[in-house]
């Protein structure tokens, strides 16, 4: 595990983007662009979203190529399932509290 703390006190910033697809790693991380988020999986998650259908020979993504991580199927299915998620729990609320 690292410290959050002494990420955040590093402030030198390595920046490489992806020529191809315009991913973004920050200080060897990718990071997702719009969201800044990451996380263990995002560069498998980006070759499966983005650079193993884009990708060529200048794409810098490690894990290009490789299986296993999200796919537009995949997020297609999670975001059903969030927006599902999203209305059971306004049912609930509604059945919960719509007497108040
Ligand atoms: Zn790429």
């Amino acid at each position: 595990m690292t410290d959050p703390d002494r990420q955040f006190s590093d402030l030198k910033l390595e920046r490489k983007e992806c020529e191809k697809c315009g991913a973004t790693w920050v200080n060897g991380v990718h990071v997702w662009r719009g969201t800044g988020s990451s996380s263990d999986s995002s560069e498998l998650d980006l070759a499966g979203l983005v650079c193993n259908q884009n990708g060529n020979h200048q794409c810098i993504n490690p894990k290009k190529g490789q299986t296993g991580g999200q796919t537009w199927e995949y997020r297609a299915g999670y975001i059903d399932g969030m927006i599902k998620g999203k209305s059971d729990a306004m049912k609930e609320l509604n059945d919960n509290f719509g007497d108040l």
